[in-house]
């Protein structure tokens, strides 16, 4: 019956030239890496390396950012997605801590990846690698967030109304200092925003300017902003984005999103998400390796709480049981603590050939 089914909506997709429906149907039987990716509950316990793009791809030897740090509380805690490259769990760390000196009160932090990337059941296009995280524009406030807050409260939207600019009462100073703090990183790449409060950073930034390349108009991004980071030292099977184009991005580029075209609705047939039709196939073939690696001892081995924190880091080698009491460790410490083995580099199964039709 299923079977039947399965060839009568692949015929019927097929008949209507949807040919990603028609293809993500025929795949039916194989599951998606979308399911075995969201199942997993810890990383792959290995040397920590992104594979594949940011919208197409996995990473190992992840590390979690804590539920609350010193200038920072993570929420939706239920998504389990406090996830990232040691790299990306350390810039949030620091630019925690460096935008509490410059004023802002705390970063909200909101997903970052799932323990070994991949794509997610609901929500993202990106953050597969461990090299995204959205942080909210809403400051954190000044009491510890119970764990139902964390899931109930929302994220302002910096907009005026439905419109496509920034709402002045909401807009302040201390938002465009957090973003400056943000791209000044060398290794954040991207901050991606709302056309709208781009608009505002152009018309209202003065001084130095240069830092206005990095942060770019998209899509959503009115309540939170996302900051990307580049592929890491060590991950050859990072795919590098294109690199920002030159100047501050003030320009028809920005012009664009206030015309129609970006919010014209899409005709034609509607075309299935990638993460709908998604198999391990369209991910890089390591990911099978990290998906099928062994997990840490435990997620308290492998979060990270801040400098300023008591190191609740525990043991996982002999080696790191010396030092597990020790307070305020940094992100390098945590990692090398770790002893994470490389993914052994056989038996790496190879991507099954799909039978031509
Ligand atoms: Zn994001």
């Amino acid at each position: 019956m299923m079977r039947r089914m399965t060839w009568i909506a692949a015929g019927l997709a097929a008949l209507l030239g949807i040919a990603g429906l028609a293809e993500g149907v025929a795949r039916a039987a194989e599951p998606l890496a979308k399911t075995l990716f969201g199942a997993q509950r810890l990383p792959a316990a290995a040397a920590p390396k992104s594979y594949g793009f940011y919208s197409k791809g996995c990473f190992a030897g992840g590390v979690a950012i804590g539920v609350d740090g010193p200038n920072w509380q993570a929420m939706r805690l239920s998504r389990n997605r406090r996830w990232g490259h040691p790299a990306m769990i350390a810039t949030l760390e620091k630019l925690s801590r460096e935008a509490a000196a410059d004023g802002w009160p705390g970063l909200l932090i909101g997903d970052i990846s799932q323990p070994r990337g991949g794509p997610m059941l609901t929500g993202h296009a990106s953050h597969q690698i461990g090299l995204d995280a959205d942080i909210w524009f809403t400051p954190m406030p000044d009491h510890r967030l119970s764990e139902s807050e964390r899931e109930k409260l929302g994220a302002e939207s910096m907009l005026k109304g439905d419109s496509l600019y920034v709402d002045d009462r909401k807009w302040t100073p201390a938002h465009a200092a957090v973003l400056k703090r943000a791209a000044s990183y060398k290794e954040v790449e991207r901050i991606l925003v709302h056309p709208g409060i781009k608009k505002k950073l152009c018309d209202t930034v003065q001084g130095d300017r240069t830092w206005l390349r990095k942060v770019r108009p998209f899509w959503g991004h009115d309540a939170h902003f996302h900051v990307r980071i580049g592929c890491q030292p060590g991950s050859v099977g990072c795919k590098a984005q294109d690199a920002v184009p030159k100047g501050d991005g003030c320009d028809k580029s920005l012009a664009w999103w206030f015309t129609e075209e970006p919010w014209r609705p899409a005709t034609g047939p509607a075309q299935p998400r990638a993460r709908d039709i998604m198999t391990m196939a369209s991910l890089p073939r390591e990911c099978r390796a990290v998906l099928d690696a062994a997990a840490p001892a435990s997620e308290t081995a492998v979060t990270v709480h801040g400098r300023a924190a008591q190191a609740a880091v525990a043991p996982v080698t002999a080696a790191a049981s010396a030092g597990a009491a020790q307070a305020g460790r940094t992100v390098g410490e945590v990692i090398s603590e770790l002893g994470y083995a490389p993914l052994p580099e056989r038996g790496v199964p190879l991507p099954k050939p799909r039978p031509d039709r």
